[in-house]
């Protein structure tokens, strides 16, 4: 296809609800994934295949701060970083859109509150097949609709946990997950599930949640392995044109309307960099020089919480989150985070970690742990960026912020731990070299001068152009962020449905 309505460019999350949103509208709707449709295979759930081996991580080459090549933590199929995301949808709460006080500063405001995110929240919870229970967590913000599914329920040590948590005055609660567990649903609890993709398509994900279903509309068509490479704007530098991209070796374009940006927080910013021409000197939408700035994770470590004498037999623990240290706690009145189960964790998993460790010991740890995640807001800083080198890869400068709240968080969660039963707390920091909650690249606002996108996620400097991929966010929160790229991504697709006609 040479001609289309609507370019979208990558099948996650964000250009998943795009596609959600205009498939009805008969526009003819282009999607381009680089990637390929990840096979349903006896690898998705083996550990040694998707940790040691890495099957399925992007074979790139990035460059960290330092100029140090690294294999970065990148998965490129339809569907995006969601088939191997670990479905814990969260909604962001009230204070997260307002500008929280931090140890290490503020946290940048959002040009939006949650009131006006609220609908959305509920649609991508409908979307994805949510399951959740609100009302036990004090943080939780109000919502205008019900989970469309009720909690997962605790397997028994997440029980015990649970009760535990509770008998001491904190306020556990469900964790809101994307999976496919309720009477007549397909999961299987097989055991895995978080930083593996579902071989049975029981995980609610972007690419069987929101593009098979656009993709039944015959307005829409998905075309994969085609990597895009740059934007082109007219002679003045305003209009978007059509887009360039990569397919089996070969270099073509495809001229459109509208065009929409969802590559993920860091493509995306490379690829509008990339997009550099005479009227654009820096880049697309970067009349204002924030494109590839403000880059964010999050502050995340793993903890494995050990009980000598007993086996974890727990298939799906990501049922308990904890956010009562979210806004502050222990001593500080300043944020310290959220605390999660993680997918259990498994001997193969701990080999990086702990490679002179013998694989029995690993494998009696992966056997008697409880596994956790605690997570911590990473604050918005110009120097934090995603960079062009000169020979066009991707240089990546994470500016590590906020670590005293993070450092002291992971304290108080190991001692509430070992108070809560477990005598042995290990604790690791995730690695720098897989960006999963990557965001805030291309943020948005509402001065021109200052943001890249308004408050819809159009480019300020060029109508038919949006970006719907966590590039947006300002700030990072301490929540798992797909829930929010959804609800907004919904969000921009209802207005740009209003607008179709006037590209
Ligand atoms: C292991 C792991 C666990 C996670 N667990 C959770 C969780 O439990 N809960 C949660 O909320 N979040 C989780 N996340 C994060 C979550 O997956 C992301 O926040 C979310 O997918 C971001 O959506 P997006 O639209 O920004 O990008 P993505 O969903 O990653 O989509 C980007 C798409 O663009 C494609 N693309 C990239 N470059 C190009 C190009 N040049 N041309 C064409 N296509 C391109 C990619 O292949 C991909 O399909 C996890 C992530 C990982 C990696």
């Amino acid at each position: 296809m040479s001609e289309c309505d609507v370019v979208i460019i990558g099948s996650g999350v964000g250009g998943g609800c795009i596609a959600t949103a205009l498939a009805g509208t008969g526009a003819r709707i282009l999607i381009l994934e680089r990637g390929e449709r990840l096979p349903r295979e006896a690898e998705n759930w083996d550990p040694e295949a998707v940790f040691v081996q890495q099957r399925y991580r992007a074979q790139e080459t990035w460059y960290d701060g330092a100029g140090n090549a690294f294999r970065p933590g990148q998965f490129y199929f339809v569907g995006g970083h969601t088939k191997f995301y670990g479905s814990a949808m969260f909604r962001f709460r009230e204070k997260d859109f307002e500008g929280i006080e931090h140890d290490d500063g503020a946290a940048q405001p959002w040009p939006i509150r949650y009131a006006e995110l609220e609908p959305w929240y509920g649609e991508a919870e409908r979307l994805f097949g949510v399951h959740g229970r609100s009302g036990d967590d004090p943080t939780d913000p109000p919502r205008s609709t019900p989970f469309p599914h009720p909690p997962i329920p605790h397997e028994p040590i997440v029980g015990e946990v649970f009760e535990r948590m509770r008998a001491r005055g904190l306020h556990p609660s469900h964790m809101p997950a994307a999976i496919d567990f309720h009477p007549g649903g397909t999961c299987e609890r097989c055991g895995t599930c978080d930083a593996f993709p579902c071989r049975i398509g029981a995980k609610g994900d972007a690419e069987t949640r929101l593009i098979d279903p656009a993709l039944k509309h015959r307005n829409v068509a998905l075309q994969t392995g085609s990597r895009v490479t740059r934007l082109i704007a007219d002679e003045r530098g305003k209009r978007i044109v059509a887009v360039e991209y990569e397919r089996a070796g070969e270099v073509q374009r495809v001229h459109a309307r509208l065009f929409v940006l969802s590559a993920g927080a860091i493509n995306s910013a490379a690829i509008l960099l990339r997009s550099a021409g005479p009227g654009n000197p820096n880049g697309l939408a970067n009349a204002c020089g924030v494109v590839g700035r403000y880059f964010m994770n999050h502050n995340c470590t793993a903890i494995m919480a050990l009980m000598p004498w007993r086996t974890n037999a727990t298939r799906y623990p990501k049922t308990l989150t904890l956010n009562d240290y979210y806004f502050g706690g222990d001593a500080s009145d300043k944020p310290l985070g959220n605390l999660q189960l993680l997918g259990k964790i498994q001997e193969p998993m701990l080999r990086g970690a702990l490679p002179r460790t013998p694989k029995w010991a690993r494998a009696g740890l992966a056997r008697h742990s409880v596994d956790w995640y605690v997570m911590s807001e990473d604050l918005a800083q110009a120097d934090s960026s995603v960079r062009l080198r000169s020979d066009g890869a991707i240089a990546l400068h994470w500016q590590r912020s906020n670590l005293r709240a993070h450092r002291r968080w992971v304290e108080v969660a190991k001692r509430l731990l070992k108070d809560l039963g477990f005598p042995v707390v290990l604790s690791k920091p995730f690695g720098t070299d897989s960006p999963s909650h990557q965001c805030g690249t291309v943020r948005f606002g509402t001065e021109p001068a200052a943001s890249a996108l308004d408050p819809y996620c159009r480019a300020w400097d060029h109508d038919n152009l949006y970006v719907v991929d966590a590039s947006f966010f300002p700030s990072s929160a301490a929540l798992n962020p797909a829930l929010t790229v959804a609800a907004q991504a919904l969000r921009a697709g209802a207005h740009l449905k209003s607008r179709l006609h006037e590209f």
